[in-house]
């Protein structure tokens, strides 16, 4: 594997100099390798959306390097924009950025700045309206005619016809109803799958980023306190108590029944994951047949 991302003492503080000053990402290094999904908790002014931010240069760090493939992005700041492509954003409520007068023109408004044209933007954008589960049928409509949900999936796929290299979605499922979050993470996940490049995925939602995450970064105070394989993670209950957040549920009943000496395995993540676990128990005591 490769590095993809690499942070050096990256900080960044807002009104600085002045008395509303704030260190929202304080000092912070990491590498993400190519092709990780990296899921990124914390409680709420823990800096998420600050350090998301600054990967592809929406703002500029205080101090530190953000490095993609091994280079400075701040290194020419006239090829800023250059890094935005390769670093797909979609914003908490994307929908509110959808402005053209069809879907169509809006999913192609990216891989058009970046000088697709003819076929391969057709075959882009459809390509993404496809990941995102929008019907082709909705393409011709306008963006204001369309559900909540098919809003969020075009605004999503607008962002997925640039085919960046690191996708970085900010609670892409927030005030979607449960079926919505579940459709739309599992074809985030898809496009992990088929695309096989980077994604980041800020979330609020424990459960979901358990089943999909390689990684996960914990973030506290500005600090990813804790920054490793999911498993790992939410194994260490006690300590993401500390920082404000919790296990899914299923892991803490699990945790629960090993802890009343019942032999289920650690670290499980999924209610599948679970009742593998639970069925040859209760087969073996006769419950089960
Ligand atoms: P999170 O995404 O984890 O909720 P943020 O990155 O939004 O965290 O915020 C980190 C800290 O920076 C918080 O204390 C927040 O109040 C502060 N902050 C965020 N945006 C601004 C801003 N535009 N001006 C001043 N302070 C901000």
């Amino acid at each position: 594997m490769s590095c993809v991302l690499e942070l050096k003492n990256l900080s960044f503080v807002y009104g600085k100099g002045t008395p509303f000053e704030k260190k929202a990402v304080d000092n912070v290094s990491l590498k993400i390798e190519k092709g990780e999904f990296i899921g990124v908790i914390g409680h709420t002014g823990s800096g998420k959306s600050t350090l998301m931010q600054m990967l592809n240069g929406l703002i500029r760090p205080s101090s530190g390097q953000v490095l993609l493939d091994g280079n400075d992005i701040w290194a020419q700041p006239k090829k800023i924009r250059d890094v935005r492509f390769r670093v797909g954003m979609v914003f908490q409520y994307p929908e509110y950025q959808l402005f053209e007068e069809t879907v169509y023109k809006d999913i192609s408004f990216g891989p058009q700045n970046q000088g697709k044209e003819g076929e391969a933007l057709d075959k882009a954008v459809r390509d993404a309206a496809d990941f995102t589960g929008l019907k082709p049928s909705l393409l011709e409509k306008s963006p204001f005619d369309l559900s909540g949900g098919e809003k969020r999936r075009a605004a999503i796929a607008g962002v997925i016809a640039m085919d960046p290299e690191v996708l970085v979605l900010d609670e892409p499922t927030a005030g979607l109803d449960p079926m919505g979050r579940e459709v739309l993470l599992s074809q985030i996940v898809r496009y992990h799958k088929e695309r096989q490049n980077t994604v980041l995925l800020v979330t609020h939602t424990m459960e979901d980023i358990a089943r999909v995450a390689d990684r996960i970064i914990v973030m506290n105070k500005g600090r990813p306190e804790m920054f490793a394989p999911t498993k790992e993670i939410f194994s260490r209950g006690d300590e993401l108590e500390a920082f404000g957040l919790r296990v899914p549920q299923i892991t803490a009943i699990m945790r629960q029944l090993r802890d009343k000496g019942i032999d289920v395995p650690e670290g499980v993540l999924s209610v599948d994951e679970a009742f593998a676990a639970l069925v040859p128990l209760l087969q073996k005591e006769g419950k089960l047949w």
